[in-house]
């Protein structure tokens, strides 16, 4: 039996892959019990969050890197934007990179 309360506790829990427009989802709530911050295959980042297990054998992986006025944004392909304004708009940057970088 679930109840409302089951229902919203497990939608709280549910983590999007940060990859652009990546249908991948998992549930946080689940591994509270075992310990595990993620899912097996799934990776945590400062950037964007999640990433889900199709990307394991990305070169693209976001990474902050401070500075001495604040923070870039790099990816393990060797692109880097210097000093995004927030947290939000280095993911997007990130994100268009990889939209651009993967394209064709
Ligand atoms: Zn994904
Ligand atoms: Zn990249």
């Amino acid at each position: 039996m679930t109840t409302d309360l089951d229902a919203a506790a497990s939608e709280a829990s549910i983590r999007p892959c940060g990859w652009p427009d990546c249908p991948e989802r998992f549930d946080a709530y689940g591994h509270i019990f075992t310990g595990a911050n993620v899912q097996p295959g799934w990776r945590q980042s400062s950037v964007v969050g999640y990433l889900g297990p199709a990307h394991g054998d990305t070169v693209h992986l976001p990474r902050l890197e401070r500075t001495e006025i604040g923070a870039d944004v790099t990816c393990d392909c060797g692109w880097r934007h210097t000093d995004p304004p927030t947290l939000g708009a280095a993911g997007e940057l990130w994100r268009d990179h990889v939209r651009e970088a993967c394209r064709g």
